[in-house]
């Protein structure tokens, strides 16, 4: 991990619960960031997750992937 920037993130980053699967880190498949003026916030998804999938359309959050 050469990036400290993203572990300070994780530290951080307070969990929001998505309102359509209510995916928790136990039963979540994809954790994803977003960056707002508050601080970093997480959501966790289920893979079917309709808001997880118009999140990838608009390109608002990072989902941790290999890239
Ligand atoms: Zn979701």
């Amino acid at each position: 991990m050469p990036c400290d920037r993203s572990h300070a993130e994780q530290l951080n980053a307070r969990r929001l619960d998505c309102e359509d699967c209510q995916a928790s880190p136990d039963s979540g498949d994809i954790r994803t960031l977003a960056i707002g003026t508050s601080g970093t916030t997480e959501t966790w998804h289920i893979r079917e997750c309709p808001a997880y999938t118009v999140q990838q359309i608009l390109g608002e959050a990072s989902a941790q992937k290999v890239s």
